[in-house]
């Protein structure tokens, strides 16, 4: 039975056609991964290939009650637990984990195997991490467990030894690429969102092709005028300003915008090496030699590094500015 809908991830996927074709599918798996890279997707692959009443040899049908219901969202057998929002103190609270321990109590109603995925399980709260335990330890037949997890070290040891492990790797930008214009983005956009999406599909979703436009412009307009330290400092606490929230500086925002003058100058650097149509931005890039675009390449690096630790960051900007302007061709 083939996994069908699951972009790249070919060692998982192969994992788990294997198991099941050999009829050896666990009770429990953690999916490791980033998230936005096609765990929880993975997860419900893995359910309608099991549960599909008619399958093909290219995968589940699609069109049996059990893929219908599954695409519809409304399968009674597919469970699937989150926390209610993204930030770190958002909770999967234990009365939710207790509700679905109680299914499992009663035979699949499809008359096939019920899942229970719990998206993003390092949000767990300890209650909710120990209610599963029990479960784990004498899981009732034809119940599957998939927990979908950053780094398996945030869960507890003992929850994660009852698990089997699968690994997901982040995408390369060309599978996000591909999908993007898949799904009706323009070629030049969805690049442009995969070249900065750091592996993750989910994060090149949420990217506004527009305003990352809008930044990159500015950027290389600052570094091409050639103006004065004093303006750079502007610039630097303009750049900086629309990053600071109620809660202080958002460093990850910050490293985000820099994200695309390193992708500027990765872009300059394959394309000096004769390479252009490696590049991952629209428009024309920096003409710099293949030295000095990795230089700069790695100047926005190290600046990423020291904002995301703890420099004053409109301090890094101005000397980072200052560096990649000294960048002879620059001048
Ligand atoms: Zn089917």
């Amino acid at each position: 039975m083939r996994l069908t809908g699951v972009i790249g991830q070919r060692r998982a996927v192969a994992q788990l056609e294997g198991e099941i074709a050999a009829q050896r599918l666990a009770h429990a798996y953690m999916f490791v991964g980033p998230s936005g890279v096609g765990r929880a997707t993975t997860a419900q692959a893995m359910f309608a290939a099991v549960n599909c009443t008619e399958p093909t040899p290219e995968g589940p049908c699609g069109a049996c009650g059990s893929c219908h219901r599954l695409a519809a969202g409304t399968h009674e057998d597919f469970l699937v637990l989150a926390p209610p929002s993204e930030a770190r103190s958002s909770q999967i609270k234990v009365e939710a984990v207790r509700e679905a321990i109680r299914a499992t109590g009663f035979a699949p109603f499809g008359g096939g195997k019920r899942m229970i995925l719990i998206k993003q399980a390092e949000h767990l709260n300890p209650a909710s991490a120990n209610a599963l335990l029990k479960t784990l330890e004498e899981p009732p037949p034809n119940n599957i467990l998939v927990l979908t997890v950053g780094d398996a070290k945030e869960l507890l040891p003992t929850l994660v030894s009852r698990c089997r492990k699968v690994s997901f790797m982040p995408l390369t930008a060309e599978e996000i690429a591909a999908e993007l214009v898949r799904r009706g983005e323009p070629e030049a956009d969805a690049r442009l969102k995969a070249g900065l999406a750091g592996g993750s599909l989910g994060r090149a979703l949420q990217l506004d092709t527009a305003v990352l436009q809008a930044d990159l412009e500015r950027l290389v307009n600052q570094l091409t005028a050639g103006g004065q330290a004093l303006e750079d400092w502007g610039f630097a606490e303009d750049l900086v300003g629309t990053h600071r929230g109620s809660g202080g500086i958002d460093r990850e925002g910050i490293s985000q915008a820099l994200d695309l003058l390193a992708l500027y100058f990765r872009d300059a650097a394959v394309t000096a090496a004769g390479r252009g149509q490696m590049a991952w931005l629209p428009g024309p890039t920096a003409e710099l030699n293949i030295a000095d675009a990795c230089r700069a390449f790695a100047q926005v690096r190290r600046t990423q590094g020291q904002i995301l630790g703890n420099a004053a960051p409109e301090l890094a900007m101005v000397v980072l500015l200052a560096g990649l302007k000294e960048a002879p061709k620059h001048a």
